[in-house]
C-alpha cells in the first residue's frame, strides 16, 4: 500500500536528443589498458568471429556477437552485455584504476533517477554511450563521460502492475544489440528501441496468460540473432517459460516451458513429457507449478547453447504441489537448451523437490577451468540454496558443490549422485523451523565476479534465517486452492509475524563479502558487513574488487586481502552491481544506488529513505555528494483504536497476507516505500479510497477490492494504528528514560 507522498515514479519526458557523438573511438584504446604485472590477458573466445560490415560499425549501439566475443582484446573499455561479455564474469581488463591510485577516486558525474523504488540494474556502455533502465523500465541513453542525457523512453507500465511483482518495481537491465536497445517491461512486454534515438521499433507481448501475475524484472539477453527473455511470478502461481524472439523483427523463434502443464492436454516437448514423470499426486498446473526464469539467461558461444536459471515451485511447499513426491523437474535447475531451436540439451537440478523457494536463477559465470587436472569448460553458480556449483557445460556433469554460506536444510551434496542430502532435523511439515538459507538465499541475484588469474569468485552472501511453517489447514487436508492476485506459497505468512514476535533469542541476519575458491570451497577472505543485504561485485585487472553495500558505501578492496582501499558514502542503500568502462583513455566506475530490504538501522535507506541515482567515479572526480535530510521517523499521535481484539488480530493476519511484502513486517517499512505508521491525517481519512478505490494506483498502490472488503480494510487500518501506538509509546518511553538522570 503506497500511501505517503514523496518522490514518485519517473514520468520520462522522453526528450529525443540527436545522438551527436563521434563513435570512432576504437583507435584510442590500448593507451590506457595495461594489465597489472604478473597477469596475462585472457585468451579470446574460441568461437568463430562473424564478419561485420565496416559501415554498420558506426551505428549507435552496434554490438555484435563477434564484438562481444572479442571484447577483452578489442573493446576492453566497453561493457557490452549484462555481465560485460557472454561469459558474464564481470571482470574488466581495465587497470587504469589500481591498488596504488584508487584512493584518488571521486565522483565524476551523477544522475538523479527521482525514484524511491529499488534500483537493481547493470548499465551497459557502448562506444561512449551508457544505456540503462530505472524502475518502471524507463530507459536512458547518456553520454558516459558526462552523464548528459541523449534520450529517454518510458514504456508506460501501468502503476497497478506493481501489485503483481513480489519484490518491487524492479528492472535489472537491458540489452544492446545490432543498433537496438532491447527493453523488457514489468507488465511482460519486450521492446526494441532505436539505440540512436530511443524511438520504438517493435513490441511484443511475452505473457501467455493475462489472468496470471506474470512480471518481468530480469534483463533480456541478446545473442545469435535472438533476444531471450523469461519472467517472474512463482509466488503468485504461474508456469515458467523462456521465449526467444528474432532480434531484428520481434518474431517468436521458440519457447521453452520449465515445468509441465496439465498432462491431460499433452506436452509441448519431449522434455516436458520427461519432466511430468517427476511430478505426482497434485493438480500443480492449477496453481501454476512455478519454475520462473526471472534472472539468469546466459548465452554460450562455445556450444551455441543458452543456460536457463530456473526458479522455485508454485506453491513453495512440495506437500501441496506434488504430494506423491518426485523431483519436480525442472524446478531449481540449470537447463541448457539449443540457442537456435530451444531444444532441451541437459539439466542439473540443484534442489530436487524444492520446498524452500530455492531458485537457481542466480547469475551464472562461464569459464575455462582446470579441474582435477582436466581442462573443462565450466559454468559456475551460487544459487539460493547455499551451495556453490561448478558444472561442466558440455554435458551438465557436476564437478564441485561446496557450501558458500550457512546451510541447515541439507548436510552436503553427494558427489556420486549429484543430489543434496536433506537434513531431517529441519523438516518443517509438522512443526515450524528456522532454516538457512531462507527465501532470501545464501546469495541472491546480486552479481558475482570471477577473477580467473586468482581463481576466485567475489560475491556477497548472507545468513537470512526464515521461519518455515505450514498452516494447519493445508497440513491436515493437503488441499490448497489458488488465490488469484495473492501470494500462493502454501506457507504461513498471515500469522508469521505474530509467531516470530512471540519468540525469544531470534536468529540474527548477517551479511558478508567473500573471496571464494569454487574448487576447494575455501573462503580466501571474508568481510563481515554492517548490513545483511548488499550489492553485486565487480573485479578488475587493477587488482580491485568493487561493491556497494546496504549502508550506502561504495568500496574498492584489495583483491588479495579484502582490505578496503577506498570508500565513498552515497547516502542510499546499494543492491546493484558496479561496472567499469573507459572513454577517451579515462577509466570510470559506475553504480546505480537506491534500494532497501531489511528494516535495519544500519541501512542508508532506513536513515534517509531511498534515493535512486546513477553515480560515475573517476580519479580526481570532484563532484560532492550531499547528505540528504534524515527520514522523519517520529510517529504522529494516533486516533483512538475502535476495533475489538479479534478484529485487530484479523487485521494483523490480513496485513501480513497482503501488505507486508511492500510495507514491511509489523507495519515497519525498511524505507523506500511508505511506512504506514507515519501516515498523515489525510491518508487515514482516505484509507478505504486508497486500498479499495485504487486512488493511488499510478504510484504502484493498486486497488485490493478483488481480495478485501471494507470491513477487512478497516481491520487492517486499525491494526496499523495499533502498531503505530505501540511503537510511538515505546519511543516516548525510551526518550523519557534517556532524559531522566540515573540515580
Ligand atoms: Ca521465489
Amino acid at each position: 500500500m503506497t500511501i505517503a507522498t514523496g518522490a514518485g515514479r519517473q514520468t520520462g519526458a522522453s526528450a529525443l536528443w540527436a545522438l551527436a557523438l563521434v563513435l570512432a573511438v576504437a583507435a584510442a584504446f590500448g593507451a590506457y589498458v595495461y594489465l597489472a604485472e604478473g597477469r596475462s590477458a585472457r585468451a579470446p573466445a574460441a568461437a568463430p568471429e562473424p564478419a561485420e560490415a565496416p559501415a554498420e560499425a558506426a551505428a549507435a549501439g552496434w554490438v555484435t556477437d563477434g564484438r562481444v566475443q572479442r571484447a577483452d582484446a578489442d573493446d576492453p573499455g566497453m561493457w557490452l552485455a549484462h555481465g560485460r561479455t557472454h561469459e558474464e564474469q564481470r571482470f574488466s581488463p581495465l587497470a587504469g584504476i589500481h591498488r596504488g591510485n584508487v584512493a584518488g577516486l571521486g565522483v565524476a558525474w551523477l544522475k538523479d533517477l527521482g525514484t524511491y523504488h529499488p534500483v537493481e540494474a547493470t548499465p551497459l556502455v557502448v562506444d561512449g554511450v551508457m544505456y540503462f533502465t530505472a524502475p518502471w523500465n524507463v530507459a536512458y541513453a547518456v553520454d558516459a563521460a558526462t552523464g548528459a542525457e541523449l534520450w529517454s523512453f518510458d514504456p508506460g507500465v501501468p502503476g497497478e502492475t506493481a501489485r503483481a511483482a513480489c519484490c518491487g518495481v524492479i528492472s535489472r537491465g537491458l540489452a544492446v544489440y545490432e543498433g537496438r536497445v532491447h527493453l523488457a517491461t514489468l507488465d511482460g512486454r519486450l521492446l526494441a528501441l532505436d539505440a540512436g534515438t530511443g524511438s520504438k521499433l517493435w513490441e511484443v507481448d511475452t505473457v501467455i496468460d493475462r489472468e496470471r501475475e506474470y512480471t518481468i524484472t530480469g534483463a533480456p539477453r541478446a545473442a545469435a540473432g535472438k533476444v531471450f527473455i523469461g519472467n517472474g511470478g512463482a509466488e503468485y502461481g504461474v508456469r515458467g517459460y523462456v521465449t526467444a524472439y528474432d532480434a531484428a523483427t520481434g518474431e517468436q523463434a521458440w519457447r521453452f516451458f520449465t515445468v509441465p502443464g496439465d498432462p491431460s492436454l499433452g506436452f509441448e516437448s519431449e522434455a516436458m513429457a520427461v519432466a511430468a514423470q517427476t511430478w505426482s499426486g497434485g493438480a500443480w498446473w492449477e496453481i501454476g507449478g512455478g519454475g520462473t526464469v526471472w534472472n539468469a539467461i546466459v548465452y554460450d558461444p562455445d556450444f551455441d547453447a543458452v543456460y536457463l536459471g530456473v526458479g522455485n515451485g508454485s506453491p513453495w511447499t512440495r506437500a501441496i504441489r506434488s504430494p506423491g513426491g518426485g523431483d519436480n523437474l525442472y524446478l531449481a535447475s540449470i537447463v541448457a537448451v539449443d540457442a537456435a531451436t530451444g531444444e532441451y540439451r541437459w539439466h542439473y537440478q540443484t534442489v530436487p523437490g524444492d520446498n524452500w523457494d530455492y531458485t537457481a536463477v542466480q547469475d551464472m559465470a562461464l569459464a575455462d577451468l582446470v579441474v582435477d587436472g582436466v581442462e573443462r569448460k565450466v559454468l559456475m553458480q551460487a544459487p539460493k540454496n547455499g551451495f556453490f556449483y561448478v558444472i561442466d557445460r558440455s554435458d551438465g556433469t557436476l564437478l564441485r558443490a561446496h557450501p558458500y554460506a550457512t546451510v541447515t536444510w541439507a548436510t552436503r551434496v553427494d558427489m556420486e549422485t549429484g543430489r543434496p542430502i536433506e537434513n531431517p532435523d529441519t523438516a518443517y511439515a509438522d512443526a515450524p523451523q528456522w532454516i538457512l538459507p531462507g527465501p532470501g538465499g545464501g546469495h541472491n541475484w546480486q552479481a558475482m565476479s570471477w577473477d580467473a588469474g586468482r581463481g576466485l569468485m567475489y560475491l556477497g552472501t548472507h545468513d537470512l534465517p526464515f521461519l518455515y511453517a505450514m498452516p494447519e489447514e493445508y497440513r491436515e487436508t493437503g488441499v490448497y486452492k489458488r488465490r488469484p492476485g495473492a501470494w500462493n506459497t502454501a506457507l504461513e505468512f498471515g500469522r508469521l509475524n505474530q509467531m516470530i514476535e512471540a519468540m525469544e533469542n531470534l536468529p540474527e541476519n548477517k551479511g558478508y563479502l567473500i573471496a571464494f575458491d569454487p574448487l576447494t570451497g575455501q573462503r580466501v577472505w571474508t568481510v563481515e558487513q554492517a548490513h545483511a543485504w548488499n550489492g553485486g561485485t565487480l573485479a578488475t585487472a587493477g587488482d580491485l574488487v568493487f561493491q556497494g553495500d546496504g549502508t550506502g558505501h561504495v568500496s574498492a578492496r584489495d583483491a588479495d586481502t579484502g582490505e578496503a582501499l577506498w570508500q565513498a558514502q552515497t547516502y542510499a542503500s546499494i543492491v546493484a552491481p558496479p561496472i567499469t568502462y573507459a572513454v577517451d583513455g579515462e577509466q570510470y566506475v559506475a553504480i546505480m544506488t537506491g534500494g532497501g530490504y531489511l528494516p535495519d538501522e544500519a541501512a542508508a535507506t532506513w536513515k534517509y529513505g531511498s534515493h535512486g541515482q546513477l553515480i560515475a567515479f573517476k580519479l580526481g572526480g570532484d563532484v560532492a555528494l550531499t547528505e540528504p535530510a534524515l527520514r522523519n521517523l517520529e510517529i504522529p499521535e494516533q486516533r483512538p483504536i475502535t476495533a475489538s481484539a479479534e478484529d485487530l488480530d484479523r487485521g494483523d493476519v490480513l496485513y501480513h497476507e497482503y501488505c507486508w511484502a511492500c510495507h514491511g513486517p509489523g507495519a515497519k517499512s525498511p524505507g523506500g516505500l511508505p511506512d504506514l505508521r507515519l501516515m498523515t491525517a489525510e491518508s487515514h481519512d482516505a484509507f478505504q479510497a486508497i486500498v479499495l478505490g485504487g486512488t493511488k494506483q499510478d504510484t504502484g498502490m493498486a486497488s485490493f477490492a478483488d481480495l478485501l472488503d471494507a470491513q477487512d480494510v478497516e481491520r487492517i487500518h486499525q491494526y496499523i494504528v495499533s502498531r503505530a501506538v505501540k511503537d510511538r509509546d515505546a519511543a516516548l518511553a525510551e526518550a523519557s528514560a534517556a532524559a531522566t538522570p540515573a540515580e
